[in-house]
């Protein structure tokens, strides 16, 4: 079993990971920048270093700064988090090649994964069903491309290869604005990630976000977790997830259930993963593979009473995985609500002090965050502060338990997204189930 690990990460996810740690009795150190000494997984971790200035690329992106803490404290392993370096295959290469574990997959697998076209192939491969599209990069010859957008049928996206974050993306309606359209993708991939390949697929109209949640210990093991529906987004960003998917036909769910199951086995996947698809009519699509812990696993442990963190170590440290998937019985409803520091109406992040602090409870309710009276959110970072989750034996159980618990929070000194949530919560559509991806964003008038 790893002994001692490294948290390369900040926030609500630094101090789930030392939480997991600490039960599987892992001693922990806390990397954090200047402005972060004050974070509560830094006051908990066994040791804590400081491993820069504010701004991220010098410390929570500071390979070299991490490794050297690694040295220091004697860490046998990393656990990166979501965001910052946890989809970096040259951190991972460069941990591993340090003699230390990266806790996730290994950095040929990342590297895949981080390519989308390069993916897909692999994907397509392995029987996971996915868009349709230019199966491969796209070329600059005008006639080509007009004749894979025609076979594919318009509006097509074109999609950045190295593209994240929902950036590097453009729908094309018909033939007109087609080529000039790929050209301008090109070349704002090349500015924005530094290569400008591009491809194209069908774009769907009306898609829900689904994922399947996967564990796979590399050593031929691998079950899924189910999956789970983020399709009330804004600008590609997710504010309330759930598990499981309302209103998928069983069949269909259990054949893509499947399908990533057996794609972790023929690619040897190690760790936690998530597989990324459109829903659309009956139909998934995979768009991508995200290779880490994501910040809405805890609506999956709710209903499978699996902990994903602690599978991630245990797999690290070399171990088989715990279940077989028989042994994970599917129970109940949880939502998930991303609690930011933001202005309600332009959502700007509000960074500041929070001078109260009430956080909700009771039968069902979860809440993941690192904030406390009297902390200041930096300007620094990410505007998520904590998540609240609820568990219910049903939909509308789990669903009546966060009206509550958003009803009972009080989070005084800054401006946050609570008041949105409850109103999200009452919405009738949301509160029937299965709104696609553009449903917020009307609703708000975007
Ligand atoms: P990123 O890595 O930037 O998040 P994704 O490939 O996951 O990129 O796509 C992000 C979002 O863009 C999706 O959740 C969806 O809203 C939209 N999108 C991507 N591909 C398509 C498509 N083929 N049709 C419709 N919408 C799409």
């Amino acid at each position: 079993m790893l002994d001692k690990v490294l948290i390369a990460n900040r926030g609500e996810i630094a101090l789930r990971i030392l939480r997991a740690c600490k039960e599987l009795d892992i001693k922990t150190v806390a990397v954090h920048s200047k402005i972060d000494a004050d974070l509560k997984h830094v006051k908990l971790a066994d040791e804590a270093v400081c491993i820069g200035p504010n701004p991220s690329p010098q410390s929570y992106l500071n390979v070299p700064a991490l490794i050297s803490a690694m040295e220091i404290t004697g860490a046998q392993g990393v656990h990166p988090g979501y965001g910052f370096l946890a989809e970096n295959a040259d951190f991972a290469e460069q941990v591993e090649n340090s003699g230390f574990v990266f806790i996730g997959p290994t950095a040929d697998v990342i590297r895949v994964m981080g390519d989308k076209v390069a993916a897909i192939k692999a994907m397509k491969a392995a029987g996971v069903p996915t868009v349709p599209g230019s199966d491969g990069p796209l070329s600059t010859d005008p006639k080509e491309l007009k004749a894979t957008a025609l076979k594919i049928g318009y509006p097509v996206i074109i999609k950045a290869a190295a593209g994240g974050g929902g950036r590097g993306m453009r729908v094309v309606e018909n033939e007109q604005s087609l080529i000039n359209s790929v050209a301008i993708t090109k070349t704002e991939a090349a500015a924005a990630f530094g290569d400008g390949t591009v491809y194209m697929e069908k774009f769907l109209q009306n898609p829900r976000h689904v994922e399947v949640q996967v564990l796979s210990d590399g050593q031929g093991h691998a079950i899924h977790l189910g999956d789970r529906d983020c399709s009330l987004q804004r600008r590609h960003q997710k504010v309330i997830e759930e598990a499981p998917a309302p209103g998928i036909p069983e069949e269909a769910r259990q054949a893509v259930f499947e399908s990533c199951v057996n794609a972790c086995i023929q690619i040897n996947y190690r760790g936690a993963g998530t597989f990324e698809f459109l829903y659309e009519d009956g139909n998934f699509y995979f768009i991508e593979m995200n290779t880490r812990v994501q910040v809405e696993h805890p609506v999956s442990e709710m209903i499978t009473g699996v902990d994903i963190v602690k599978e991630q170590l245990l797999i690290a440290s070399g171990h088989e995985l715990s279940f077989k998937q028989e042994q994970i019985i599917f129970r109940g409803h949880s939502f998930e609500c991303r609690i930011n520091a933001e202005d309600p109406v332009t959502f700007m992040p509000q960074p500041g002090t929070i001078n109260a602090y009430h956080a909700p409870g009771g039968n069902g309710v979860r809440v993941d965050s690192h904030i406390y009276n009297g902390y200041r959110v930096p300007p620094n970072y990410d505007s998520l502060i904590g998540k609240i989750i609820t568990y219910g034996r049903d939909r509308d159980s789990a669903l009546s338990r966060m009206r509550n618990a958003l009803d009972e929070m009080v989070i005084d000194g800054i401006k946050t997204n609570i008041d949105l949530h409850a109103d999200l919560v009452r919405d009738e559509a949301f509160k029937k189930g299965g709104v696609n991806i553009h449903y917020l964003e009307k609703k708000l008038g975007l």
